[in-house]
């Protein structure tokens, strides 16, 4: 695990942003290959005080508000989207240690908000993935000697490189999330898999055979688990973004190419100001889905455009173009809402 020195997490301001940002792009190329953990991605996340930006002042962070974090997530999707995914998975677990009793906030979150610990979650098994087989993936009991968990977390990024997963399991009556050291005993986390794209966030299966959890936290509210969270949006716009860059560049040579980027970006503000609005304001869910859904459709007719842009040089491996294509195909699998899925499909079938 790659610590960071003790020392009080500046707030992050916009250049902090940008030098953050600057480092995690220099990093990429590595990060592809060994993940942002080794990379020194999330270290620089860490050190500008990226990190300390989703955790309160009272924990050693600087409780940035909800729009902030998400503009910050959309700039370092712009930048690296493995780093993106990770830290976007590290800030769900820590929403949720942030909303646990106080001793589990004061035993973990100063060492999360310092980068001197990660964590990540695995809780698509209680939201999307394998809902269709009609038996928790994962469950919990209770005995004499407190909960145990058993079953599989089938997607967890980072399993092999943070300290604790953020999990939830079925209990007898609803679920409950815990925190579990990836030392406990009884827990197997499999090899990372290798994907279409952002191989190097390390995303493996975790198996659980009868492990003790650290800490136990109860869910607040009915969305607390809810797929296509403005987080993911933020993810899709930051990606987005950097495509468009990539037609606009093409376009200082090829002005036929002005009006192509200047109708992506048009597509593109209106979503940054609705998500931006949507974490000050708030949002109902049925319209934070549809925020996503048009993400989603912007974030890959982007990708395609900087594919087309660039012509055959894009589609060698390693130019900007090939990489931005293949990632863009992630949102329309990662925490994605029925209701965009569904959306998605019609629209590839042309059907209504
Ligand atoms: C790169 C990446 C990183 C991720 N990281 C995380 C993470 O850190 N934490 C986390 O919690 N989640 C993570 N996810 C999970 C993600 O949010 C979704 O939950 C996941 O992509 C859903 O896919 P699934 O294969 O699990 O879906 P499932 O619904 O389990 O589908 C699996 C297979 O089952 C079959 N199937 C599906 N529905 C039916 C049906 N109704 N009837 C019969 N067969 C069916 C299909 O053949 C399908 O291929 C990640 C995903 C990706 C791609």
């Amino acid at each position: 695990m790659q610590g960071m020195s003790r020392h009080q997490a500046p707030a992050a301001g916009p250049f902090a942003i940008r030098s953050a940002c600057e480092r995690i792009t220099a990093a990429a190329e590595r990060t592809a290959a060994v993940g942002p953990w080794a990379s020194g991605s999330m270290a620089a996340l860490a050190e500008h005080g990226l990190m300390a930006a989703f955790i309160p002042a009272e924990h050693g962070g600087s409780g940035a508000d909800e729009p902030g974090r998400l503009a910050t997530l959309a700039a370092v999707a712009s930048s690296c989207l493995t780093t993106a995914l990770a830290f976007s998975q590290w800030a769900a677990a820590v929403r949720i240690i942030a909303a646990g009793d106080p001793s589990v906030r004061a035993t973990l979150l100063p060492s999360l908000a310092r980068g001197a610990k990660f964590t990540t979650v695995g809780l698509s098994n209680l939201t999307t993935s394998r809902q269709h087989l009609g038996r928790p993936a994962l469950v919990a009991n209770l005995d004499g000697r407190g909960w145990r968990l058993d079953g599989l977390c089938p997607w967890v990024t980072g399993a092999d490189s943070s300290d604790t997963i953020v999990t939830g399991a079925a209990t007898d009556d609803g679920s409950l999330f815990f925190v579990v050291p990836t030392t406990a005993a009884g827990m197997v986390v499999e090899a990372p898999l290798e994907m279409l794209a952002l191989s190097g966030s390390r995303t493996s299966a975790v198996r659980f055979t009868g492990v003790q959890p650290a800490f136990v936290i109860t869910p607040q509210g009915s969305n607390a688990t809810r797929t296509g969270g403005l987080a993911t949006t933020a993810l899709a716009l930051g990606s987005a973004r950097s495509a468009i860059a990539l037609v606009a560049a093409e376009a200082n040579r090829r002005p036929d190419l002005a009006a192509i980027a200047a109708g992506l970006t048009s597509d593109l503000e209106p979503l940054e100001h609705r998500l931006l609005a949507a974490g000050l304001e708030g949002i109902a869910l049925e319209d934070r889905d549809r925020l996503r859904g048009e993400a989603t459709s912007l974030v890959l007719r982007a990708g395609q455009a900087a594919l087309t842009a660039a012509k055959g040089a894009g589609f060698v491996r390693g130019h900007p173009a090939e990489r931005l294509v293949r990632e863009s195909l992630f949102f329309l699998v990662w925490s994605c809402p029925q209701s965009v899925t569904a959306a998605m499909l019609c629209e590839f079938a042309g059907v209504d």
